[in-house]
């Protein structure tokens, strides 16, 4: 039976040591660290992931700003809000929810904000930076919340391999840029594998380490891992609830069922990585605060 990564326990205990950090950085500083989340038109999980960022701020003491614009903001009048962020001292961090709507365009957005605000860290700044190995840059949400997980479940990780399914600029592609740094948070043989393969388990099957970012259910099944593997499943699907068809259920990329039982350690899906990714932007935000006062 496999130990399960209770992702829930972990950013809750993160949340409290940020808690205290925050009024650290109060009594030193007389100033919290204060997010910037961007919201443009109304699509309802979109709009979920917003409150639930400004919830997650007023927790731990840093200030919530939220701006939520209409659908018809053009990119010019988003252009000017960024500009505007950029130079308040009260914003440590500016998150633009994505997607946004098509008539904007996402790169030349994520391309103005400042790199040294950028918490999502997806500015080509702080991608290039931990491609790098520079450590001033931010490492983005989902990546530094799979690393911690895999942290906490696998000591020494010098040569494991590790192998990501998946390659996304927001998760498959940052983890293994993460993994493969040569420091004791990673040190890993890591290998991408995607839709070009013929078949994925001949990389599945070799992983000490598996980390699934597909976005779709049941891509790895319990006869393409090999015994003892860390599973670290970022997959996120809504699904018919096979004991109920009328009503749904959220599983991840991993077929939990047939893995679990080979696996030394498994994230769940929903409680694995979901929870870490916004414990890592509130972590994210409070090291831009400390950052901009080294400038
Ligand atoms: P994405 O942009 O759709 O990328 C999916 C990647 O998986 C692509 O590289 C694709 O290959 C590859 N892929 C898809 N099906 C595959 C298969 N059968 N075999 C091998 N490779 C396959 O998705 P994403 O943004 O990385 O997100 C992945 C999942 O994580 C989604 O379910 C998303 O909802 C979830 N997610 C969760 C969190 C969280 O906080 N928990 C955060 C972000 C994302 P190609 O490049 O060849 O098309």
């Amino acid at each position: 039976m496999a130990e399960i990564i209770d992702g829930k326990k972990i950013s809750a205990e993160i949340r409290e040591e940020l808690k205290v950090k925050v009024l650290e950085l109060q009594n030193k500083y007389g100033d919290v660290p204060g997010l910037a989340v961007v919201l443009v038109g109304d699509d309802p999980a979109s709009a979920v992931y917003v409150r639930m960022k400004g919830k997650g701020c007023e927790e731990i003491g840093i200030r919530s700003f939220q701006y939520i614009l209409p659908e018809t903001t053009t990119e010019d009048e988003l252009m000017a809000l960024i500009d505007e962020l950029n130079k308040d001292s009260k914003v440590s961090g500016i998150l633009v929810q994505l997607p946004l709507p098509k008539h904007i365009s996402e790169k030349a957005i994520i391309n103005a904000i400042d790199p040294i605000k950028d918490v999502d860290g997806f500015h080509p700044i702080n991608v290039g930076k931990v491609v790098a190995d520079e450590d001033d840059c931010f490492y983005p949400c989902t990546p530094l919340g799979c690393q911690i997980l895999i942290n906490r479940y696998v000591k020494n990780l010098k040569g494991k391999h590790l192998v990501v399914v998946g390659r996304s600029s927001i998760v498959g592609k940052p983890v293994a840029n993460m993994m493969m740094q040569k420091n004791d948070r990673a040190n890993c043989i890591v290998t991408v594998c995607h839709t070009a393969a013929p078949d994925i388990s001949l990389y599945t099957r070799q992983a000490d380490i598996l980390v699934v970012a597909a976005g779709r259910a049941n891509t790895v099944t319990g006869n393409m891992v090999k015994d003892g593997v860390v599973v670290i499943d970022v997959g996120v699907n809504r699904i018919a609830d096979p004991s109920d068809p009328s009503k749904t259920i959220i599983v991840g990329d991993v077929d939990f069922k047939s893995v679990e039982p080979k696996a030394s350690a498994i994230t769940p899906v929903p409680g694995g990585v979901g929870p870490m990714t916004i414990a890592m932007l509130l972590s994210n935000t409070v090291r831009a605060f400390e950052l901009q006062r080294k400038k």
